[in-house]
């Protein structure tokens, strides 16, 4: 028979196991920068189609620039696999779409993946799983979590489960939703640990990215359910990027009423030309509707953006500088 004081531990034990899902915290990962602390990345989106739709050509663009800026890091922002996700962790089409695609040695770095709708129509927990990590090292993808890298901190925010459509209307397709039900639940507590994670953030730089849109005007535009809970948190707490996919094309919108700035990174493979609604010209910093990818540099004192075309041209450069204070 268990001695007092084993029972004790035990309800202890038992009492800590059920409090974890409720504070749902987000795990943290840590990530290295260069020596002086500053940290160069890609951003690619919207990609995984066996490299047809260009996605090869982009790839091998990525590599190119991610060789010249010395990359630290890249950042995926959803629809990784199409059409419907991966089947399994077995479903070759993780190595046909990313690990026989991403060959350049500047992009073999830590890979920090979201999940997109298109990977909610096939198997979710393949994705999320350690088996794909065991199969290339780079992949990393979790549902919601943050990424330290002493200067700026990432939020990844998985935002599919916030569109209402997807549940009323999900059309011909199947949508996996294990783990996220009951929705109202799911999303409450995302939007608790994010504004609370953003709150304690200590970073020079608070960059967000998830999958959709808040602001586009792109074939998607904008994600009202996204503007309407989550927007209110990145603004309160200071954050200085949103970066998503979603909308298949390269855009910076700098809205007059946020101090958020909007980037779109979904060139990955097939793009929509023509695709785009009007938007306010004082707004639209930029709108490419090709393939492409972002890379940005950051240091304590600026973030220089950049955008690239297939061709690995360069279409649009933006910088924002964050004042640095000294005793004098
Ligand atoms: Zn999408």
């Amino acid at each position: 028979m268990a001695s007092p004081l084993v029972s004790i531990a035990l309800i202890i034990i038992s009492v800590a196991v059920l409090l974890l899902p409720c504070r749902a915290e987000l795990r943290q990962f840590v990530q290295g920068t260069k020596a002086d602390r500053s940290l160069s990345f890609l951003v690619v989106g919207d990609w995984g189609r066996r490299g047809l739709y260009n996605q090869s050509h982009v790839a091998v663009q990525m590599g190119r620039t991610g060789e010249k800026l010395d990359i630290d890091l890249i950042i995926s922002t959803g629809d990784n696999f199409y059409d419907n996700g991966l089947t399994g962790v077995n479903d070759p089409a993780f190595q046909e779409s990313f690990t026989n695609i991403y060959t350049a040695p500047s992009l073999q770095k830590q890979w920090y993946n979201v999940l997109g709708n298109h990977d909610y129509r096939g198997d979710v927990e393949a994705q999320l799983s350690p088996v794909l990590t065991g199969i290339d090292s780079r992949w990393l993808c979790l549902r919601s979590f943050i990424v330290d890298a002493d200067i700026v901190e990432f939020f990844f925010l998985d935002t599919t489960p916030f569109v209402d459509k997807f549940f009323t209307d999900p059309e011909d397709h199947h949508y996996d939703w294990s783990g996220i039900l009951p929705r109202e639940k799911y999303l409450k507590n995302l939007l608790m640990d994010v504004d609370s994670a953003l709150k304690t953030s200590i970073a020079k730089w608070k960059i967000v990215v998830g999958h959709h849109t808040i602001k586009s005007a792109g074939h998607h535009g904008n994600t009202k359910e996204l503007a309407g809970t989550l927007l209110p948190i990145l603004e309160a707490n200071n954050v200085d990027l949103y970066i998503n996919g979603h909308d298949h094309c390269l855009e910076h919108i700098s809205s007059s009423k946020s101090a958020v700035q909007f980037l779109t990174s979904g060139g990955g493979s097939k793009a929509w030309r023509g695709d785009v609604s009007w938007w306010n010209p004082q707004e639209m910093k930029f709108y490419y509707d090709g393939q492409g990818f972002m890379s940005l540099q950051i240091t304590e004192s600026a973030i220089d953006v950049v955008f690239y075309d297939v061709f690995g041209d360069v279409l649009h450069k933006w910088s924002t500088f964050q004042r640095v204070y000294s005793a004098i």
